[in-house]
């Protein structure tokens, strides 16, 4: 009853006062943010390094599609990227924000300012949009919207990052860990898109990953579920970052792959990614190493063949625990070295002994590339908007 006479009273007001074309009166009756001018602050956002609008490129799926607008955020080390999703799935604007290396509350101040410039730049009011996802590095209760920590931001100790956000913005907030986000984009709007049970493996600087389980991503009993970066590759073998050894993340990441050929360098062998990354090896990016593959450099050869042996054995310990259609490979080494390396790493799964789960198994790559954070907060922020709008209209 109550929720009716709130919306007869919005019509009534729509049927008094001419409405402008995206039915923004009913900002009128939101009471505004502590500033309430939003547009004309974030203008000049002194950390704002670009923002502009975006012409429909491409159909976006279904997971994107939604009323209202919503915008994604990718909060990275060093930069958040904002994008606003429109009603049909498109990316309708971007903004790029400094990070910076204060911490703690200003960076929830930055997030908020992404948000806003991106929403100006599309001539958009912060009533429009209807929810806010956010990707972390680090882990986090998506329930809570609690950080427990992010080694790259000082302060985040146990943030409340939701609610922080939340109060800044006025717009209900989803916050999740990087990696799972980047899986609810490629599962929502990418390389697994109608995957019914998929694993997402992330080399990076470490090994990320998520598991989807029947459609749904599964976080495990403390939201920790998914780190396959730790599951042991080799009993004894080399020290990982979290103090075990043998670990996947240990042979796969791209901190892995540089201090193996930086060890072998020292003990005299020779390597062209000397002469393309400089002499520390250590230092050497993805794009480096694919480089120096594709010019047939031989102990970088070796050392990636090493590597997609010990993911190959990952894989295959996943695919024999939870038998996935669909094993989705992502992050900066695998994007950079592409299609020769997925093609070697699925023979060597093939290989494998237990063929019941390994041999019908598709390893592909992710599909998303950089937009994967902002598209799969999009994705987060659509299913709470989605609640959202329907306790409201209801
Ligand atoms: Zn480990």
């Amino acid at each position: 009853m109550t929720d009716t006479s709130i919306t007869d009273a919005h019509n009534e007001a729509a049927d008094s006062i001419p409405a402008d074309h995206d039915g923004n009166e009913a900002a009128d009756s939101i009471p505004a943010d502590h500033d309430g001018n939003e547009a004309e602050v974030i203008l000049h956002d002194e950390h704002l390094m670009e923002a502009h609008t975006e012409a429909h490129t491409r159909a976006a799926s279904p997971a994107l599609i939604g009323e209202g607008y919503v915008a994604g955020i990718d909060l990275g080390g060093t930069k958040i990227l904002a994008a606003i999703f429109a009603p049909d799935g498109t990316i309708v604007s971007r903004s790029k924000v400094l990070t910076g290396s204060v911490g703690g509350f200003d960076v929830i101040d930055r997030l908020a300012a992404a948000v806003r410039e991106a929403a100006a730049v599309a001539g958009l009011s912060l009533s429009q949009i209807t929810a806010v996802g956010t990707g972390v590095p680090g882990p986090v209760n998506p329930d809570t919207g609690v950080v427990h920590v992010t080694p790259n931001i000082p302060g985040w100790e146990l943030m409340p990052l939701r609610d922080e956000l939340s109060s800044r913005l006025g717009i209900p907030v989803a916050v999740d860990n990087d990696v799972r986000v980047a899986v609810t984009a490629e599962h929502g709007a990418g390389a697994g898109q109608g995957a019914r049970n998929m694993v997402a493996i992330w080399p990076g600087t470490g090994v990320g990953g998520g598991i989807i389980i029947n459609g749904q991503i599964y976080t495990g009993a403390d939201s920790y579920a998914g780190e396959i970066g730790h599951i042991t590759v080799k009993v004894g073998g080399a020290p990982c970052g979290c103090g075990g050894r043998g670990h996947l993340e240990a042979y796969c990441s791209r901190t892995a792959i540089v201090k193996r050929l930086h060890k072998l360098v020292r003990s005299g062998h020779r390597t062209r990614l000397t002469r393309i990354a400089g002499k520390n090896i250590l230092k050497a990016k993805s794009s480096d190493i694919a480089e120096a593959a594709s010019l047939g450099d031989p102990l970088v050869l070796a050392v990636l063949e090493r590597t997609a042996r010990y993911l190959a054995i990952g894989i295959a310990s996943v695919a024999n625990l939870l038998n996935p259609e669909l094993i989705v490979l992502g992050g900066g080494v695998v994007e950079a070295l592409g299609a020769p390396y997925i093609d070697r790493v699925t023979a060597l799964v093939r290989a494998q002994p237990f063929a019941a789960t390994t041999g019908p198994l598709r390893i592909v790559q992710s599909a998303l590339g950089d937009d994967a954070g902002v598209t799969g907060a999009a994705i987060m922020a659509r299913q709470i908007g989605t609640r959202h709008t329907g306790v409201t209209a209801a």
